[in-house]
């Protein structure tokens, strides 16, 4: 009989390591007339097909776009309009990386955020609309007082 203490201390086993990853999707994009096969990730829901690139530069990989629909003076505007989004092809500052694209306005001019500002400006905005929240509960007071002077 083994007591479990006589069992020798067994390592752990290592970590099973990541999967490789899956091939890229591969899809077909117009370049200057052109049909080409670039790889899209997953999460990107354009349709490359149905683009009719004039430079390689200008393909951009999209997911879902989430927009805050606002009350405005005469109607109702997005704003806060936010996708992932990736430039595969732009070397620029996000260096073809994905980025959080984020239209403060729905002015139709992303710019892109990582994680640490894109969280930052989260709290922020949260902060804010509990500023906006204090300042409703203010004009419910507001109200009950003008109504008291002028019913009286
Ligand atoms: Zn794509």
């Amino acid at each position: 009989m083994t007591l479990a203490h006589d069992v020798p201390t067994q390592q752990s086993p290592a970590p099973a390591s990541p999967p490789p990853p899956a091939s890229p999707r591969l899809v077909a994009a117009v370049v200057r007339g052109q049909r080409i096969a670039v790889p899209c990730p997953e999460w990107c829901v354009r349709s490359h097909s149905e683009e009719r690139l004039a430079d390689l530069s200008d393909l951009y990989h999209e997911g879902e776009t989430l927009a805050l629909a606002a009350p405005e003076f005469g109607g109702v505007s997005e704003v806060m309009v936010a996708a992932l989004r990736q430039d595969p092809f732009h070397r620029d500052e996000d260096s073809g990386m994905p980025y959080l694209g984020f239209d403060a306005t729905g002015g139709g001019n992303p710019t892109s955020l990582q994680e640490h500002a894109a969280l930052a400006f989260i709290d922020q905005a949260i902060a804010h609309f509990e500023k906006m929240r204090d300042q409703v509960r203010q004009l419910a007071e507001a109200r009950r007082v003008a109504e008291q002077q002028t019913a009286g």
